[in-house]
């Protein structure tokens, strides 16, 4: 695959006037950074049947009925986490959000890295697998690296005994209201004027309906992605490539203007 060296002169130049810019975020983002996901091209369980066990395992009834099987995926997960950097793309972003007057990020990633590379206006629609809930008292609290490296079954809450779950979006889960309504008041009433979607195949209606509507709004659009993907019609500017090789010329663009 090539790799794109420079941004198209128009996309240069429309960057140079920019103030506030929004950012949607995917798996491929993460994958820079050996971070293999759970589904899709590549993933950690590529093979079909593999895939829809690591999804039951991932649901909201096997978290009920079975919490250990739960775990063992979760933990898997939440190891790659803590073992993983951030890469060009998340500290691009980052230096993106610095340079602006306004900005969020929506991202669908669970392993905080973006928070890890300092991005602050953090939508992490689908959590963050190292936070976690008591499901008896609903006491909050994050697992720290170490803990993560040593778990070996279900953990329990320290005030209740209870059992934990991971505080994030499990598959037959709603999407947290909280966050809907941050993505709503940040993205479609009044979208920033730039939103840029990287490193996703947005599959979920919630990634890929901001970026076509703020297109629709007027709004500049641009999508970062190796392959094309149902959004790539709606933009403006669709680049082929990997993010980390993308993002950081865009926020040399944008510090340097
Ligand atoms: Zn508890």
């Amino acid at each position: 695959m090539a790799t794109l060296v420079e941004l198209p002169a128009d996309l240069l130049e429309a960057l140079a006037g920019i103030t506030s810019m929004g950012v949607i975020t995917g798996a491929g983002v993460s994958a820079e950074s050996g971070i293999q996901t759970y589904r899709g091209q590549g993933g950690l369980y590529d093979d079909e049947r593999e895939g829809d066990a690591t999804v039951e395992a991932l649901s909201a009834s096997t978290l009920n009925h079975d919490p250990a099987r739960t775990w063992r995926v979760v933990s898997e997960l939440a190891r790659m986490a803590v073992d993983a950097a951030p890469n060009p793309a998340h500290h691009a972003i980052a230096r993106i959000e610095q340079s602006l007057e306004r900005f969020v990020l929506l991202t669908q990633n669970v392993d905080g890295l973006h928070k890890l590379a300092g991005s602050r206006n953090v939508i992490d629609i689908h959590g963050d697998v190292l936070d976690t809930r008591c499901r008896d008292c609903g006491l909050r609290g994050r697992l720290t690296p170490d803990e993560v490296r040593a778990l070996q079954s279900t953990p329990l809450c320290s005030e209740c005994g209870g059992i934990l779950r991971p505080d994030a979006v499990l598959f037959g889960e709603m999407l947290p209201e909280d966050k809907i309504r941050r993505l709503h008041s940040e993205l479609y009433e009044d979208p920033p004027e730039l939103v840029l979607i990287a490193g996703t195949t947005a599959v979920f209606p919630y990634i890929a309906e901001p970026v076509v509507m703020a297109g629709r709004m007027g709004r500049l659009t641009v999508e970062v992605n190796p392959e094309p993907t149902i959004v790539s019609e709606h933009v403006r500017w669709s680049l082929r490539g990997r993010a980390g090789d993308i993002l950081p010329l865009i926020a040399e663009a944008l510090t340097s203007a």
